[in-house]
């Protein structure tokens, strides 16, 4: 596999705080392009040869303003049991209902923006369905639940300028933990 030539801003660039425009139809040829590439680079973050080789970090989500393109894009790599990668395509997406449980990740939350230790637990929606569009414009809805229900919360997040850092108490980092499961 082929490194895409893509370029991960860090949270010190104010571009990852601005709020994401919605994205129209059809794609251009350098959106579709650049959903590929943001597909295969997490895909070869995922894959340990391709990670060393690289010097990647593991991420299984990346949104379209992390590479510097303010726009209502999220892609999530999730690799499954049998070694195989699924994808989603994730464009103008809004949340039409969520759990009422809340999950958080136990060992913390992580951000390919995100280049520190952050201490704290982020608390998120068990499930949560979404509507959204995919990169031919068709739209569907999808059910998503645990470490992928926490992806598309924190892809969102980004497309409205808002990192996980953001969502963790400063003064109480592990706050209402006992509120929460861990996942
Ligand atoms: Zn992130």
């Amino acid at each position: 596999m082929q490194l895409p030539k893509i370029k991960i801003f860090d949270e010190k660039n104010k571009i990852l705080r601005q709020k994401s425009s919605e994205v129209s139809f059809p794609l251009t040829d350098k959106q579709k392009q650049d959903i590929k590439d943001m597909i295969t680079y997490l895909t070869m973050s995922q894959i340990d040869e391709e990670r060393e080789k690289y010097d990647l970090r593991a991420g299984m989500g990346l949104a379209y303003v992390q590479i510097g393109i303010p726009k209502r894009i999220f892609v999530i790599v999730e690799e499954l049991e049998d070694g195989s990668f699924k994808n989603y395509v994730v464009i103008n997406p809004k949340i039409i209902s969520q759990s009422e449980e809340l999950i958080y990740v136990g060992e913390g939350e992580g951000c390919l923006s995100v280049n520190r230790e952050v201490e704290g637990i982020v608390p998120r929606c068990a499930r949560i369905t979404v509507q959204a569009f995919d990169e031919n414009g068709q739209e569907y809805q999808i059910r998503v639940r645990e470490d992928i229900a926490v992806a598309f919360q924190h892809e969102i997040d980004h497309l409205n300028g808002i990192l996980f850092t953001d969502r963790i108490d400063k003064n109480n980092p592990y706050k209402d933990i006992d509120k929460m499961r861990e996942i």
